[in-house]
């Protein structure tokens, strides 16, 4: 099978839109994500899955700590940003819970420590053992079939 029909596969499954925030020696990076799923309500568990090429994977490795940032529709320049796909590079302001740091205005922020990792192919699976929850009312940035969408759009298009 040729990688375009499993990408196309894939993207048949709409998702949110999470950015992972990380800080190595308070240094903050981020990284577009939208493979993200709840896991476990006891112990309260999240997954995540990182590329073997991307950066992030260090810091996680290093820190032993992350934040999932669900995006609203309100972010998608922010989603477009850590996911490289701007030409200009943009200073983004982060605020801190203790040493780590979070995507102000996202609809939540879910702090993790690493409770356990798995690589699986040329990607690392991240179960995260959630420590701190905040949240914003607000409607979610969408992804699917490749494209960004949002709520409003599909309830217009009938
Ligand atoms: P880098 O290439 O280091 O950073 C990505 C971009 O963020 C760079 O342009 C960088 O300049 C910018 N950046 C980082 N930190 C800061 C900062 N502090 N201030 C300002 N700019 C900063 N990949 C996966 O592995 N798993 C997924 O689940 C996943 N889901 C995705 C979902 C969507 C909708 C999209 C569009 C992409 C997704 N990707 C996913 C791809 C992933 O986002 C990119 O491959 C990513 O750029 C690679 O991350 P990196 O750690 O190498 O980041
Ligand atoms: P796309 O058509 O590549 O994505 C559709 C779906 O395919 C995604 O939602 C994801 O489920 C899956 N997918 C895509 N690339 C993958 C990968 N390398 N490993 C595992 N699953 C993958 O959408 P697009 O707009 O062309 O994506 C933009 C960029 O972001 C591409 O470079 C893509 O590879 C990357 N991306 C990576 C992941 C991931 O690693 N899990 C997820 C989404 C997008």
């Amino acid at each position: 099978m040729d990688d375009r029909t499993f990408r196309n596969a894939m993207g048949k499954f709409a998702t949110g839109v999470t950015v992972i925030t990380a800080a190595l020696n308070g240094e903050v990076r981020g990284m577009t994500a939208n493979a993200f799923m709840s896991v476990s309500l006891d112990p309260k568990l999240i997954l995540i899955s990182i590329g073997e090429k991307a950066k992030m994977n260090e810091i996680i490795k290093q820190t032993g700590k992350f934040t999932v940032n669900i995006l609203s529709e309100e972010q998608q320049d922010l989603s477009m940003l850590f996911a490289g796909q701007l030409k200009e590079k943009q200073n983004v302001t982060f605020d801190w819970v203790g040493d780590q740091p979070v995507l102000p205005n996202s609809l939540a922020n879910i702090l993790c420590d690493v409770y356990n990792t798995h690589v699986a192919g040329d990607h690392t699976l991240y179960i995260g053992k959630v420590t701190d929850i905040y949240m914003k009312d607000g409607d979610p940035l969408l992804f699917f079939e490749g494209k960004y969408r949002n709520l409003a759009s599909h309830a217009n298009a009938g």
